[in-house]
C-alpha cells in the first residue's frame, strides 16, 4: 500500500486521499449473496432472498454505480430514504429491478415513487407513518396505478448494537400494532389490501449480537402471519433491514465495534427463524430482503493522510540551570523526578507533581519564566526517559496503559477529522489505523494523531490494536521521507456525514483497480477547491475579488500601496481560490504560481 501511495504522489495526487477499491464491493456483495444462498439451500427455504443497498450509506455516483454494475447478475435492489435518494435510484436502477422507498414522505416523494413505477421499476413504498398511506392511495388512484405497498413495523424488541434506539417501541420509525390494524382497515376500505406486499423492520445498525435480532425476526414473522390472516394475501416479502455488522476492531467480540457472529450465521438465523414460524403456521415462506449498508461498502475504501510534524513538547532541550535560587519545594520535586529508583507508576506521579508545582509557583509569582522553562525541560526529559523505560516491560505493570496514553506524543496529519472521520468525533467510533511504510521496522514511537482543524476535538487518541482499543498508535521515527497513515474501513457513512468545519472540503478520491497484482488508477475525483467550499457558505468569487480590489484601492489612496503590488495580491488571491483546502507542499504552490 505504501508503494501505491508513493506512486500516486509521484503522479501528482496529494494526500489526504480517499482510495476506493470497487472490486472489494463486488466481493462483499458476493459474500452476502452466497451466505443467503447457502442458508436457503441448507434449510429448503422456499421464499428466496433479495438484497438491497441503502443509498444513504454512501451515495457517491461512482459507488452506487459500482454496486449496481457488480451485482448485475443478482439484480440488487436500491433502498432510498429521502426524495434525493429516490431520484438517484430512479435514474440508476435497471428496469424491473427493485426500489424500496423508506423515510419520511410528502406528496412529492410519493408522486416520484409512482412515476418510477410507471417507468417500469419494481417500486415498493414502505409506509413509515400512518398518514402517508391515505396520501399514497389517493395519488395512486389519481394516476390509475396499483401501488406496491410495504409497512414498517415498530417492534417491541430492544434492538441491538450502537444504534439500537432506531428500533424498539420507543423508536422514531414505524407503525405500532394499533397503527398496523388501522393501515389494514384503510387498505381494505380502499380495496387495496392486495397491494400490501412487504413488511419491514430495522433492528439497528452494527448489530453486534444475533440474539436480539432473532427476537425481532420472530416478532416480525408473527406480524406478517397475522397480517396475512387479516386478508393481506399478497404479503410475500419480509425486509429485515440493515444492521449486518463490520468487525472494525477484529475482535469478533461483543463490542460495538465488532460482532459475535459470522455472515453465514447471520443468514442462517434469518432463514431459520422465519421458516420455523411459517412452517408451524402452515404458511408460505416470504422472500427475505436485507438492506446491508456498512457490510457492503465499509471495506472498500481507506483514507490516506500524511504526517506533517510532531508536537515538540517531548523533545525540548535541556536548559541551563537558572541563576536565582530555587524554592525548596521545587528543588525537592526535581530531586524526586531525577531519582533513578521507584516503579514506573511512582516515577509518573513524581513527574505529575513537578508539573503541578511548577505551574502553581509560576502563577503565584514565586518563580520566573526562566525557572519555569528550566523545570519544564526537566519534566519533559523525565517523561521521555520514562517512555523509553516503559517499552522494556513486556508484561506492563498496573497503570501502564494510562502511562502509555499520557506519554504518547502528538503528531499532526494533514486532514480534517470532521470531514473525513466524523463518526470518530461524534460517536466515538474507532477505525483501524496503521502506518503504510517501513512495516519491517520496529515502530519506536507511541503517538496520538491531531488533524489540522483549529479544534482540540480534532484529535485521535483511541486506536484499534491487536483486537482491542489502545490509547496510542505505534509509529516510526520520522525522517526526511513522507510518512503516510492509512485509516481503514471508512467506506460507510464517513464521506457523507463529514462536514466543512474550518472549511476543509472533500479530499481527492481515487478509484483503484487491481489486475494480476498490478494496481492502476481507474478514476479520479478532485476534492473541493477553496472556491467551492466558500460558495457553499455563500461567498461568490467575484464578490470576494471586488472586496480585495477595494481594500487595495483604499490602501493605494491612503498609503500609496503600489498598484503593481495590489495586482500581485489579487492574482495570488484568485489563484488560491482554485487551490486545495488542505495544506499543500511548497513545490506544488510554486508550480501553480
Ligand atoms: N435500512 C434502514 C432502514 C436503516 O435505517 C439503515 C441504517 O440505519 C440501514 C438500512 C443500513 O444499516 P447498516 O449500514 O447498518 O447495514
Amino acid at each position: 500500500m505504501g508503494d501505491l501511495v508513493n506512486k500516486l504522489v509521484e503522479q501528482g495526487f496529494r494526500p489526504p486521499l480517499v482510495l476506493r477499491f470497487p472490486q472489494i464491493i463486488g466481493h462483499r456483495l458476493q459474500l452476502i449473496q452466497t451466505a443467503f444462498d447457502e442458508a436457503i439451500a441448507a434449510t429448503d427455504y422456499r421464499g428466496g432472498y433479495q438484497g438491497a443497498y441503502p443509498i444513504k450509506v454512501n451515495q457517491q455516483q461512482r459507488v452506487v454505480g459500482a454496486i449496481l454494475e457488480q451485482s448485475s447478475a443478482t439484480g440488487l435492489g436500491l433502498e432510498a430514504g429521502s426524495k434525493p435518494e429516490l431520484m438517484i435510484a430512479m435514474a440508476l436502477q435497471k428496469r424491473s429491478n427493485l426500489i424500496l422507498c423508506n423515510g419520511f414522505k410528502d406528496a412529492e416523494y410519493l408522486q416520484t415513487a409512482l412515476h418510477a413505477q410507471l417507468l417500469g421499476l419494481d417500486v415498493i413504498v414502505i409506509i413509515e407513518r400512518l398518514d402517508e398511506l391515505p396520501l399514497l392511495l389517493s395519488l395512486a388512484a389519481e394516476a390509475e396505478l396499483r401501488p406496491r405497498i410495504g409497512l414498517r413495523a415498530r417492534l417491541r424488541g430492544p434492538g441491538s448494537g450502537k444504534w439500537a434506539a432506531s428500533s424498539g417501541d420507543r423508536s422514531k420509525f414505524g407503525l405500532t400494532s394499533a397503527e398496523m390494524l388501522s393501515a389494514v382497515d384503510l387498505l381494505r376500505q380502499n380495496q387495496a389490501l392486495d397491494c400490501l406486499h412487504l413488511l419491514h423492520f430495522h433492528a439497528g445498525s452494527q448489530i453486534n449480537d444475533l440474539e436480539p435480532l432473532r427476537h425481532s425476526l420472530q416478532e416480525a414473522t408473527r406480524l406478517l402471519l397475522e397480517l396475512r390472516q387479516l386478508g393481506a394475501h399478497n404479503l410475500d416479502n419480509l425486509d429485515i433491514g440493515g444492521g449486518l455488522a463490520v468487525d472494525y476492531d477484529g475482535s469478533q467480540g461483543n463490542s460495538s465495534l465488532s460482532k459475535t457472529y459470522t455472515l453465514e450465521e447471520y443468514a442462517r438465523a434469518a432463514v431459520d427463524e422465519v421458516s420455523s414460524l411459517c412452517d408451524a403456521a402452515g404458511e408460505a415462506h416470504p422472500r427475505l430482503l436485507t438492506e446491508a449498508g456498512r457490510a457492503t461498502v465499509a471495506h472498500h475504501s481507506l483514507l490516506v493522510v500524511e504526517v506533517i510534524g510532531e508536537d515538540g513538547t517531548l523533545h525540548q532541550r535541556h536548559l541551563a540551570e537558572p541563576s536565582a535560587p530555587l524554592p525548596t519545594a521545587l528543588q525537592q520535586a526535581i530531586d524526586e523526578v531525577q531519582s533513578p529508583t521507584g516503579s514506573l507508576a511512582q516515577k509518573q506521579k513524581h513527574i505529575e507533581a513537578l508539573e503541578q508545582l511548577t505551574s502553581s509557583l509560576f502563577k503565584s509569582g514565586q518563580i520566573s519564566l526562566e525557572t519555569r522553562a528550566w523545570a519544564e525541560s526537566i519534566e519533559r526529559l523525565a517523561l521521555n526517559k520514562l517512555r523509553l523505560e516503559s517499552r522494556q516491560h513486556d508484561a506492563p505493570p498496573m497503570g501502564i496503559a494510562e502511562l502509555d496514553n499520557h506519554l504518547a506524543e502528538t503528531w499532526y496529519a494533514n486532514f480534517s477529522l470532521f470531514q473525513s472521520l466524523p463518526d470518530h468525533w461524534a460517536i466515538d467510533h474507532d477505525f483501524p489505523i496503521m502506518p503504510l511504510q517501513r512495516l519491517d521496522e520496529r515502530p519506536e514511537h507511541r503517538v496520538h494523531i491531531g488533524d489540522i482543524t483549529c479544534d482540540s476535538d480534532g484529535e485521535i487518541r483511541r486506536f484499534v490494536a491487536d483486537q482491542r482499543v489502545a490509547g496510542f498508535l505505534p509509529a516510526h521515527q520520522l525522517n526526511d521521507k513522507p510518512y503516510y497513515l492509512g485509516i481503514f474501513l471508512v467506506g460507510a457513512y464517513q464521506e457523507i456525514l463529514g462536514d466543512l468545519h474550518n472549511l476543509f472540503g472533500d479530499p481527492d478520491a481515487i478509484e483503484i483497480q487491481v489486475e494480476d497484482g498490478v494496481a492502476r488508477v481507474d478514476y479520479h475525483d478532485s476534492g473541493n477547491s477553496i472556491e467551492e467550499v466558500l460558495s457553499q457558505v455563500g461567498y461568490d468569487e467575484e464578490f470576494l475579488m471586488r472586496r480585495i480590489m477595494a481594500a487595495g484601492q483604499a490602501e493605494h489612496e491612503e498609503r500609496q500601496l503600489p498598484l503593481a503590488k495590489i495586482r500581485l495580491i489579487a492574482e495570488q488571491y484568485r489563484r488560491d481560490l482554485s487551490g486545495y483546502t488542505y495544506l499543500e507542499p511548497i513545490e506544488s504552490r510554486e508550480e501553480s504560481s
